[in-house]
């Protein structure tokens, strides 16, 4: 390694790239257990601190943060759901799915989980790099990992940081630098493009109903999800291509209006919209999830589509799992759980992308190509599933399982 004024060299355990729920939670738990950790971050605390994405957060996952010690603020401020509304033809279909399953959904906007996990690892001591963009991984083949981050000093110099570890997790989500540095010949990428987009909405307005929407409508899907008492999330399905600029306030509006058009009184209510992105529904999942002393843990080793908001918790679920083999390495020298974090991780995510495909194949009627051709058809086969999610107490209770978080493989 060359090292000269502009490198500076520390040593850590266990180097962490991204501070992303994945990132933060894996360095909380580390730091209980008394393991040193860095987290390497490329942007700024303020823009970490504000990145507003999911909501949903699972039951088995706010039991997790509970019983950790790391969910004050969705103790007091997460809003628990139990029951989902699908539209379709004006009608409703409402799915008391906490009901069936006894549990619930909690509504706390990511952003905030990542603040209230950030103060939480810095009030106990721990080391957040932020605006460290890592740029280099090397090592990996002698296990003696190393990951190179750019940043600049007060006197805006480029300067590089090499922190060596004993362990590197990459938890830098789905761009990040992580899973380009395993050899390809070690992993299998496995992907699917759903071919649709959605235009992901936020608008400083509350929401015309407390429960979480679902429209299924034969110009796309939309959605309504609560976040906060004053912003709701509403997504619009659109082809993947569109740019968010083809989206005007006012086409945004009328087609919300008329896609989430309901029996009754359920106006919505029209506001300043504050975010809008166009996201392509694709899917894919990296195996193995590790590469000798590099282990993936997040978007950084699959994505899902936001359709059954499981990103996120699948990112903690990883985070917790991961913890446990490096915890069960420091405290006994013992490897085994590491060596399979992978193996123990994959079914629960596939369990979770088999759920997701399901629900997009629920909600969209351009969800296969095939379909197109089939219109009608597909759109009472749609129309069964949920007169049958509404009627069956079994096939209810299995879609509650599902989607509220309780089932673990
Ligand atoms: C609109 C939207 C709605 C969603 N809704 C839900 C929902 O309701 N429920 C749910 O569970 N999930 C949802 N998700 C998915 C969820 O947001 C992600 O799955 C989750 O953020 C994954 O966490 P992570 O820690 O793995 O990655 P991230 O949150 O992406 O964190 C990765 C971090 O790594 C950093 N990074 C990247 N590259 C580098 C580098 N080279 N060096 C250092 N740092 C780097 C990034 O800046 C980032 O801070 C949604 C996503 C979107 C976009």
């Amino acid at each position: 390694m060359h090292v000269n004024e502009n490198v500076k060299c520390i040593r850590t355990q266990v180097a962490i790239v991204g501070a992303g729920p994945a990132g933060l939670i894996l360095a909380l738990l580390l730091q209980k257990e008394g393991i040193d950790s860095i987290i390497v971050e490329r942007q700024s605390r303020s823009h970490v601190e504000t990145r507003a994405r999911a909501g949903l957060i699972e039951h088995h996952i706010v039991e997790f943060l509970q019983h950790h010690g790391f969910s004050e603020g969705l103790d007091l401020n997460g809003i628990p759901h139990t029951t989902c509304e699908f539209r379709q033809n004006g009608r409703r279909y409402k799915i008391p799915y906490g009901d069936r399953v006894g549990g619930s959904h909690y509504v706390y906007p990511q952003q905030f989980v990542v603040q209230d996990l950030i103060r939480l690892f810095i009030s106990r001591g721990g080391k957040i790099l932020f605006s460290h963009p890592a740029v280099k991984i090397e090592g990996l083949e002698d296990n003696l990992p190393v990951v190179t981050c750019s940043y600049q000093d007060d006197d805006s110099r480029n300067l590089l940081l090499h922190i060596q570890a004993d362990y590197l997790a990459g938890c830098d989500g789905f761009h990040g630098i992580s899973r380009s540095s395993i050899p390809i010949t070690h992993v299998k990428t496995i992907t699917k493009q759903y071919g649709i987009g959605w235009l992901a909405i936020l608008a400083e307005v509350p929401s015309s109903t407390e429960k979480l929407v679902y429209a299924l409508h034969k110009s796309g899907f939309a959605g309504q999800m609560p976040r906060t008492s004053q912003i709701t999330r509403f997504y619009l399905e659109c082809p993947p291509s569109d740019l968010s600029s083809d989206w005007p306030d006012d086409r945004i509006w009328s087609e919300l209006d008329k896609r989430l058009a309901v029996e009754g009184d359920n106006k919505l209510i029209h506001g300043p919209i504050i975010e809008k992105r166009v996201l392509n529904m694709r899917s894919f999942v990296m195996e193995p999830m590790q590469y000798k002393n590099l282990l993936l843990a997040g978007d950084a080793a699959h994505i899902i589509t936001p359709v059954g908001a499981k990103g996120m918790n699948l990112a903690i679920a990883d985070a917790d799992v991961l913890s446990q083999g490096l915890i069960q390495y420091y405290r006994n020298q013992d490897k085994s759980l590491l060596k399979e974090y992978s193996n123990i991780r994959l079914p629960h995510i596939w369990k979770t992308q088999e759920f997701s495909d399901w629900m997009i194949r629920l909600i969209h009627h351009t969800a296969d190509t095939d379909e197109n051709k089939y219109q009608a058809f597909s759109n009472r086969l749609r129309q069964a599933r949920l007169e049958r999610l509404q009627q069956s107490d079994t096939y209810a209770k299995l879609f509650a399982e599902d989607y509220v978080g309780l089932w673990k493989p």
